[in-house]
């Protein structure tokens, strides 16, 4: 567990916030922002923080976990009413409170507008851009995370074989992610044969692996409550078609593109743009139609977005954990997806994940 004056710190960090968000105190409920502020890791819970005071509301389940895991924070005994929620607002004495506009919903807002003698003040983004950059143990986490998500890719060769359906793939790797230390899976894998490599969020399903076919293997590990991400591309035979051997060696460089002239301090947009530009002059430009990656650390998808429609002025900056996910996807034929979970550091992004790109599966 991080030591708890990163907590301390943080909670600084949000207090020199409120002036400029405007309010005297904030309202903190969705999952990975309170844990990432507060250390509390259950599923129920609401932090409140003012200039003197932080709170932590949750119920019965949780009174002795919160108390051990934030202690920096004052338990408050929420039994789910509408009575407690003012309560425990009172017990702060703030005018003016800014909330989650994202994470918070029309019936948590209802509640809330219950409460009398606060405004209420939606906030598009609180403790999010603070995420971005990791500390030491949040990147050591990461790296145990990308270290078994390596591991177990490196053994798709072996689990996937013709004839298998692709969703039997999927929980052979399930397992085998749990079985070398995953607490979780960071999403649900994702297993695409065939022409349905060509989506690049396909929900592995019935189709059954044949020769000849293109396959994708996107999944990723949690440890600590902090995810990895990774995918890699196969053809399922002894040696790749031609076109496919093509694709993918266009892929790889768009990704080594990214890996040798990504810097800190380059704009988001520039960063996306290096691989875009790879398949723009292969003539490929309108077959990568996602953004290049994104931040990750306690949600799998979080700030910075690598994006052509990133903000101008928004930079990645040293410490930023983020996917570089290359991919061209042709109609009715399949795709091919290299992704690796990367640091930005002072010299460059280094990848923590190291699985060898080999296009073939004997
Ligand atoms: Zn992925
Ligand atoms: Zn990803």
């Amino acid at each position: 567990m991080p030591q708890t004056s990163i907590f301390q710190e943080r909670l600084t960090a949000v207090r020199h916030k409120l002036p400029e968000w405007e309010v005297d105190g904030l309202l903190i409920a969705s999952p990975s922002n309170r844990r990432w502020l507060s250390g509390f890791s259950g599923s129920n819970g609401q932090l409140l923080v003012t200039a003197n005071k932080a709170l932590i509301a949750t119920d019965f389940r949780y009174y002795i976990q919160a108390t051990h895991e934030a202690p920096h924070f004052t338990l408050f005994r929420h039994q789910r009413t509408v009575e407690d929620t003012r309560n425990f607002l009172a017990e702060a004495g703030v005018p003016r409170v800014g909330v989650e506009a994202k994470h918070t919903t029309l019936e948590q807002m209802d509640e809330l507008m219950q409460v009398e003698n606060i405004t209420w003040v939606g906030l598009a983004k609180t403790v999010e851009p603070m995420r971005q950059v990791k500390t030491a143990a949040e990147v050591q986490s990461i790296q145990k995370a990308a270290a078994i998500t390596d591991a177990i890719m490196a053994q798709v060769p072996q689990i996937a074989r013709v004839g298998m359906m692709e969703k039997a793939v999927a929980w052979e790797l399930e397992k085998a992610l749990r079985q070398a230390g995953a607490e979780a899976l960071a999403f649900d894998i994702l297993v695409a044969s065939g022409p349905n490599s060509a989506l690049p969020h396909h929900h592995p399903g019935s189709r059954r692996l044949q020769a000849g076919d293109a396959l994708i293997v996107d999944m990723g590990a949690q440890v600590d409550g902090y995810k990895s991400d990774m995918t890699r591309s196969f053809y399922l035979g002894e040696k790749a078609s031609v076109p496919y051997f093509e694709l993918y060696q266009l892929v790889m460089r768009a990704q080594t593109a990214v890996f040798q002239q990504a810097r800190p301090g380059m704009s988001l947009k520039a960063v996306d743009a290096l691989a875009r530009d790879v398949f723009a002059r292969a003539g490929h430009a309108e077959h990568f139609g996602h953004g290049l990656g994104h931040g990750l650390g306690l949600d799998i998808h979080e700030d910075p977005f690598l994006s052509p429609r990133a903000a101008d002025e928004d930079t990645i900056e040293v410490g930023t954990m983020v996917t570089i996910e290359p991919g061209c996807y042709l109609p009715d034929w399949g795709g091919i997806r290299l992704e690796e979970t990367a640091l930005m550091t002072e010299d460059g992004l280094v990848p923590l994940t190291h699985c060898p790109k080999e296009p073939n599966i004997v």
